[in-house]
Formats: C-alpha cells, sequence, structure tokens
C-alpha cells in the first residue's frame, strides 16, 4: 500500500529565496558496503556504507536533497528499506521514489555488468526504481540471471537489450554508467564506436558522465546530441558521496520529476552539472600501465613497455565526430572541499558547525562569511574551488590528478 506523498510546504520550509523553492541537489550513484547485518554487498566499499547511513550523511553533512542508491537489488538491502519504511522514517511516496524524514528523496537502484554478444568487453548500466513492488519484483527477476543477486554490479547472463527492455516494463529507468572509463564502460575500451552496437537508443533516459569526462568533452560525440547528461559520485565511501552531483529544478523531489527532467518535460530539468575537472579524474590521460607514465606513443618512454591504458580524452578525441554542440546545462568544474590543501577535518567540522551542510559551504555561503570564521587564505582557496579555479595537474592510469599548491 503507498502512502499519501508530503505536500510541498513541508520540505520547502528551510529554503528562504523564492527562486530556490525547487532546485534539488542530487547525486545517483552511490554503493552500497553492506548491509544492516554486515553482510558484503559492494566488497571493496566501506563497512559503514550501509542504506540507513547513506541517508544520514546525504542529510549532514552533505546536503543533498536526492540521492540514488545502486545496489538496492540485494535482498537484504530491501529488507533494510522496508523495515526503515515500517519505522516511520522512510515514506514511499505516489509520485516515485522514498523520502527519508522528510528531507532527502532514496531513489533506488542497481549497477549491472553487460557482456552480451554485441559487447567487446564488459560494460556497466545503471537502473533506477520508483516504487518498492518494481523494485522487488526486478531484484527477483535479475537473481535468476546473475551468480550472487545479493552483491554489486553482478554481470548479468542476458543481452543488453532485454535488461534495458525489463527496466522500462517496470516503469524505471536505464541509464549507462561512467560511459567512457578505461574498464567496463560504453565506449572506453576504446573498440565500440557506437551504442546502437550494444543498446537500443531509444530505451536509454540518459548517460553518466564520469570522473573523467565532462559535457564540453563528450559533446564531441554526436550520437550522445539527445541525451541528458548525469554527472555522479559513483562512491565507495561515505565521504565521496557528493564529489559529482548535479542541481535539479522540479515540480517536486520525486521519481516521476526526476525522469521529466531527464526528458526536459515542463519546467522539470538540470540547471546545471558539478564535477571534477577532468584533468584531476583518474583516467584522464594515457598512461603506463606498468609504470603510469603519461606517454603518447605506443611504448613507454620510462619503462619500455607497451602496455597501456587508454586516457579518457584521448578516447573521445577518436571518436570525435559532432560539427556543432548543443545547448546544455552549464558544467561547473568544481573542486571537491575534501582536496583543498590545508582543509583537514577539524575544518571541516568547524565549517559545518558555523554554516550547516556541504552544499551550504559549496552554494550558499557568501566569501565575506567565510572569511570571518577561517583564515582568508583558505577561505580564497574554497571560493576559487567552487568556481573551478584552482590549478590542477592531470591524472591518468588510475592516479587522480593533484591540486597544484
Ligand atoms: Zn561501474
Ligand atoms: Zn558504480
Amino acid at each position: 500500500m503507498r502512502k499519501q506523498p508530503m505536500q510541498c510546504c513541508i520540505y520547502n520550509l528551510k529554503k528562504d529565496d523564492e527562486s530556490e523553492m525547487n532546485e534539488f541537489f542530487a547525486d545517483l550513484h552511490i554503493h552500497i558496503g553492506r548491509t544492516y547485518t554486515g553482510k558484503p554487498v559492494k566488497i571493496t566499499a566501506s563497512r559503514n556504507l550501509t542504506l540507513t547511513n547513506i541517508l544520514k550523511a546525504a542529510k549532514y553533512p552533505k546536503g543533498l536533497d536526492i540521492v540514488g542508491v545502486i545496489d538496492c537489488q540485494s535482498p537484504e538491502v530491501i529488507e533494510e528499506l522496508e523495515q526503515l519504511i515500517l519505522s516511520g522514517k522512510l515514506l514511499e511516496m505516489q509520485e516515485g521514489g522514498f523520502r527519508y524524514e522528510d528531507e532527502v528523496t532514496l531513489i533506488p537502484g542497481s549497477e549491472i555488468e553487460v557482456y552480451d554478444e554485441h559487447c567487446h568487453g564488459p560494460i556497466h548500466v545503471l537502473v533506477f526504481f520508483p516504487d518498492l513492488v518494481s523494485l522487488k519484483t526486478f531484484s527477483i527477476w535479475l537473481k535468476e540471471r546473475v551468480t550472487n543477486i545479493q552483491l554489486s554490479t553482478q554481470r548479468i547472463y542476458e543481452d543488453a537489450v532485454v535488461l534495458q527492455e525489463k527496466a522500462k516494463a517496470l516503469g524505471g529507468l536505464f541509464i549507462p554508467a561512467h560511459i567512457f572509463t578505461p574498464f567496463k564502460s560504453l565506449y572506453g575500451k576504446g573498440v565500440e564506436k557506437s551504442l546502437t552496437e550494444i543498446l537500443n537508443p531509444t530505451l536509454i533516459d540518459a548517460v553518466e558522465l564520469g570522473l573523467s569526462s565532462d559535457t564540453e568533452m563528450a559533446d564531441q560525440i554526436s550520437e550522445l546530441h539527445s541525451y541528458t547528461f548525469l554527472t555522479n559520485s559513483d562512491a565507495h565511501s561515505l565521504p565521496k558521496i557528493a564529489r559529482e552531483y548535479q542541481k535539479f529544478f522540479l515540480e517536486a523531489p520525486t521519481f516521476a520529476a526526476i525522469e521529466k527532467a531527464l526528458k526536459n518535460e515542463g519546467s522539470n530539468k538540470i540547471l546545471s552539472n558539478y564535477g571534477l575537472n577532468p584533468r584531476l579524474g583518474k583516467y584522464h590521460q594515457t598512461t603506463c600501465s606498468e609504470c603510469s607514465t603519461p606517454m603518447q606513443s605506443s611504448t613507454c618512454p620510462n619503462c619500455g613497455s607497451s602496455k597501456i591504458t587508454l586516457g579518457v580524452s584521448e578516447r573521445i578525441n577518436q571518436l570525435a565526430d559532432a560539427l556543432e554542440k548543443p545547448m546544455r546545462p552549464k558544467y561547473v568544474h568544481q573542486v571537491p572541499l575534501e582536496f583543498i590543501p590545508g582543509l583537514g577535518p577539524k575544518t571541516m567540522q568547524y565549517l559545518l558547525d558555523h554554516f550547516g551542510t556541504e552544499m551550504d559551504i559549496l552554494h550558499r555561503v557568501k566569501a565575506q562569511n567565510l572569511k570571518e570564521v577561517i583564515k582568508p587564505q583558505l577561505a580564497d582557496l574554497i571560493i576559487a574551488a567552487r568556481e573551478g579555479k584552482l590549478a590542477i595537474s592531470a591524472g591518468g592510469g588510475g592516479k587522480y590528478g593533484r591540486i597544484k599548491k
């Protein structure tokens, strides 16, 4: 049985500015490390990354309004979700999605590895569901097609298109994940030239860019022009939540409104994407797989190895075919607060105590107010970071780029 959705006035009360009334910060790719009984879901993720802890962290310290939690197909995660509903902390909304303590919307999802006869290597895709019934139905369907339904990002023994059709039949969303990363992505391996080789292009609701690319880079590929771009964290730990996110304009923070936003229906839309400068991403430039030296040639100038990890920038150059670029939401190259030199945990807590949440620090606090509570030099770095003006050196081969001090 579905409960009544909450009225808009409840979750909008804390917003002081009329124009902000319908703006929502969302990170739609957050993994689960463990179930509430301590069983592993994403084995490499943090032990404290449970569904409940994600919802708590989204509210504070992150200050997110909407989270897409991946790995919700795991039966014990569904149990935890049901317990949260029973305890009254989580409400299933009529328009889809769940509301946690009147403040955060949960959109349950799952990441799946596809490797059918059309793929040249495994690729990752995301599916999201509006309610408990569709999530449970999907979990039962998937259980028959993977080795272990409890674990994250399992390989499905099924065609990608069949998965797409199933997700859509259940009222879900289908989104190729981190589409350029060198491993396990649609374009990343350097073989596929078009997503139509693997997927039904009409059953794709959006594409996720991933940490090493941005709107400008991805729009060099013309077949992506018709899709909305998402920027998500792919967090494997609580602190990494919201290292990439987007700001939506929605009639309400529900599944239905998010779906409309991906199609630009009515006034629903993405207002801006916030992500790492692609140069800070782990796979931006082509590097030697053996010694991580950046390289342009076919053999490493440092160790002589010919094994390379193709950088995202080079991969996109190979695929680039677009003559013009579509209108897009603004992409802000935002450096996450944890990357800022001199901003340790103590100072971070001090800022949170003063200003509320990370989203408040990144978007709402005035520069002058920052300078009143921390050293002006550090305040200047934070301001530069949120405007994308911090200098960085490029990452590659699995290593993040660095802030130049
Ligand atoms: Zn993935
Ligand atoms: Zn993931």
